[in-house]
């Protein structure tokens, strides 16, 4: 790496330091040439493995683009996109894994993209799964009916564990009128 002062490429490490989540280093380096001190950030790079058995390096950019065109006419701000491309990265990452089949990219999208928007979800879903027909879609709602209703009962408990069974709770109803 050239130093961004002068562009001598000798430079020299002064420390290294892992970040808190361990998913990279931090290094301080000096260069032999200006003597001006610089940080560098390495990461793990991921890669994605097409189904043809190409990989290319992960683009969080290009892992979205599937979903920017699911979210078209929903109300689905630039921001929300941008976040949801660094959750998947995120939990690619999280995974500890360096190297990803394609459609794992797509399987971490599905999660927060359900909490985003539920119709862009299922355009998605319906790409990705290959949905071949509205008994397709209608299963796939039943399930996001199902969930929805399973964390309208686990509200107002104290943990909040997301899918876990058992989570019913009885709740008494006061009746306001009037
Ligand atoms: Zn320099």
């Amino acid at each position: 790496m050239h130093c961004p002062f002068c562009r001598n490429s000798d430079t020299k490490v002064l420390d290294s330091r892992v970040a808190e989540d361990g998913a990279s280093i931090r290094r301080r380096r000096a260069c032999l040439g200006c003597e001006q001190r610089f940080t560098t950030v390495e990461q793990m790079q991921l890669t994605v493995v097409k189904r043809s058995g190409a990989s290319e390096p992960f683009n969080r950019e290009k892992a979205i683009a599937g979903v920017r065109k699911a979210c078209k006419g929903r109300p689905v701000s630039t921001d929300e996109l941008a976040c949801l491309g660094q959750q998947v990265e995120d939990a690619l990452r999280a995974s500890g894994s360096a190297e990803f089949p394609a459609h794992q990219v797509g399987l971490a999208i599905l999660g927060p993209l359900r909490e985003l928007d539920e119709v862009a979800y299922l355009r998605f879903a319906s790409v990705y799964r290959s949905f071949e027909s509205a008994a397709d879609f209608e299963a796939e709602i039943a399930l996001l009916r199902l969930d929805r209703e399973a964390a309208a009962a686990a509200e107002g408990s104290d943990t909040k564990s997301v899918g876990a069974p058992g989570q019913h709770r009885e709740r008494a109803t006061s009746a306001t009128s009037g």
